[in-house]
């Protein structure tokens, strides 16, 4: 059994009263977060990323059916389940919240309990949620996100990227020599040794959409949407730069082991033509070229364009 996690309620009601009661009643298990309007309400969606959101439907400022119909419709919020708690005791309010995809409807006045219980329903539900996606997407060496989990958001962008023509850089990313080092080392450095350099690529591909993945044994890549070759080689470098100066410890006490990393990278803007599964095979063909001119370089390809 892991330690247990703290789930995040938000509540969003223009009665203070009302705010008040639930905050107090919940805060005991959950971390209770509120807002008094609709509009205070998104943004603390957007900034927090609750688990669970409890909506009131009528304020001054937004109705709650609105909020619900903006949620559903982002991939980022879409998922976050929302049950409604109003003033509003009729069959086709009820209708229409559970079928713009609230997952409970409350009535007011409530009965703390049924509210307590229902909400742990929810949250059991979000905590399997996390887990099944954990177990399917993560990488459980380096906890960055794995090969399916990069297949899906390769495909994903891809598409994105031919709709709006804009560009998309991929690097493909390969620890130098890694077979020396577990040998000198051991292999449970090694794993340590992973374990930190995808911390490094993660933090390099640090804006939204960017993706940094373990693609199977020492091959990593990166995945950069509406980002042009001259960005994309600007990050290769730091990346190669940051695991060539990292220093990881080794049981021998020598903080600088030698680690580098081998870069191709390429970028495109998909026309109707162009095939994903060459774009990164043209990938592994530049790593091929990074290893064979010495490793601990980047060799890149593809069209020049700005981003
Ligand atoms: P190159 O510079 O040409 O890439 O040489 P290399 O030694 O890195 O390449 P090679 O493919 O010969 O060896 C890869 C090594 O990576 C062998 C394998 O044992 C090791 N490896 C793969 N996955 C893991 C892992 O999860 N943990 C550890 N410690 N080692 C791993
Ligand atoms: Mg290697
Ligand atoms: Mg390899």
């Amino acid at each position: 059994m892991g330690k247990e996690e703290v789930y995040t309620i938000l509540i969003i009601d223009d009665e203070k009263a009302n705010l008040m009661v639930l905050n107090k009643m919940l805060s005991s298990e959950y971390t209770v977060l509120t807002a008094k309007s609709g509009s205070e309400g998104l943004s603390r969606i957007e900034a927090e990323k609750p688990d669970l959101i409890l909506l009131d439907i009528i304020m001054p400022d937004m109705n709650g059916f609105e909020i619900l119909k903006r949620l559903k419709e982002r991939n980022e919020t879409g998922r976050i389940p929302v049950i409604i708690i109003t003033g509003l005791d009729n069959e086709e309010d009820e209708e229409k919240g559970l079928l713009l995809g609230a997952v409970d409807y409350i009535i007011k006045p409530f009965k703390n309990a049924i509210v307590m219980a229902r909400v742990k329903t929810h949250i059991q539900m979000v905590r399997q949620f996390k887990m099944i996606e954990r177990l399917g997407l993560e990488d459980p060496l380096t906890g960055i996100p794995n090969r399916r989990c990069f297949q899906d958001r390769l495909g994903l962008e891809w598409r994105r990227a031919f709709r709006e023509r804009k560009p998309l850089s991929f690097l493909m990313i390969d620890v130098d020599t890694f077979k020396q080092y577990n040998d000198t080392y051991g292999h449970p450095q090694g794993d340590s040794l992973l374990c930190a350099i995808a911390k490094l690529f993660t933090a390099a591909a640090r804006r939204p959409g960017d993706l940094a993945a373990r693609l199977g044994g020492e091959e990593f890549g990166v995945l950069l949407p509406e980002t042009g070759l001259r960005y994309a080689l600007e990050i290769a470098e730091r990346i190669r730069r940051a695991v060539e100066t990292a220093r990881i410890p080794a049981p021998d006490g020598n903080t600088m082991t030698g680690a580098t990393v081998s870069i191709g990278a390429v970028s495109c803007i998909p026309d109707r033509d162009a095939a994903m599964d060459g774009f990164i095979a043209q990938a592994d063909g530049y790593l091929y070229a990074a290893k064979e001119q010495g490793r601990n370089r980047v060799c890149f390809g593809g069209a020049e364009s700005a981003g």
